[in-house]
């Protein structure tokens, strides 16, 4: 688990990091897998930006998941589960049940929550769900994946994740694959991704879609790519093999690739 908590505290530093904009104050979190029902998951009220170990608990995504499939539970049965997995006096967000499914049907590795800027400007505007429908370039779907999931804002806790849990698996459904990113309405953005480094990917190629979606918008309106570019983009072979080649950089050295392919 050691070397699971300092990658997740370096990930978490790095989202961290004022300059990127990402998060403020205790906004945020992130979380690994650490066997196949476990996770460690940022706790209550701790910053990103000044992560260490203490400020992560493990906990049983089972627990979790249990909590989203019992349409008996309530907020009440929440906040009575978390209590119970409370350790030093820390425990998990409740944004930690986002975790367990983006980890469990999300089949993802490592996990990044945020509320960027320039996402949230789109998210809280009228365009919201265009983050997901809006193809503006390869690049994006070669990142973000052909269709990311967007959720309408909605109470955080059960009902939010109930709702997501229902939109990815009807993405599942629909594509064959989870999706790399999340939007949330009025909220921010779940990052899916196999490695630390893929999470910082998916949430800069995020980033850059709002602000290139915001600009498009303000100087006369958006061209997106077809749906049968989107889909010539999915299956050319340079694509294919620049997504291998990134993958790969990001299992043997641990970091995204620098350049773009041009
Ligand atoms: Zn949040």
């Amino acid at each position: 688990m050691a070397s699971e908590l300092r990658t997740l505290v370096e990930l978490s530093r790095t989202l961290g990091e004022p300059g990127r904009d990402l998060v403020i104050l205790a906004e945020g979190n992130t979380s690994i897998r650490t066997g196949p029902d476990r996770m460690l998951v940022k706790a209550s009220g701790s910053q990103l930006g000044t992560a260490a170990g203490e400020d992560f608990v493990e906990v049983d995504t089972r627990i979790m998941l249990d909590l989203v499939n019992d349409e008996a539970a309530g907020e009440d049965d929440v906040e009575r589960v978390f209590g119970e997995l409370s350790r030093g006096g820390r425990r998990p967000s409740v944004e930690a049940m986002l975790h367990a499914i983006c980890l469990s049907a999300g089949g993802a590795s490592v996990v990044g929550h945020t509320h960027p800027v320039p996402v949230n400007i789109i998210l809280c505007s009228p365009h919201a769900e265009r983050m997901s429908s809006d193809v503006l370039f390869p690049e994006q779907v070669v990142i973000l994946g052909r269709k990311p999931v967007f959720v309408p804002y909605m109470d955080p806790g059960l009902t939010l994740a109930r709702a997501v849990q229902r939109e990815m698996l009807r993405q599942i459904e629909l594509d064959g694959a989870p999706p790399k990113v999340v939007y949330l309405g009025n909220h921010g953005i779940f990052a899916l991704g196999e490695s630390a480094a893929e999470v910082l990917q998916i949430t800069a190629m995020a980033v850059k879609v709002s602000r290139i979606l915001a600009g498009a918008i303000t100087v006369g309106g958006v061209r997106t790519l077809s749906e049968n570019e989107v889909a010539r983009i999915d299956r050319r072979p340079d694509e294919i093999h620049r997504r291998q080649v990134l993958a790969g950089t990001w299992r043997s050295a641990g970091r995204p690739a620098g350049g773009s392919h041009a």
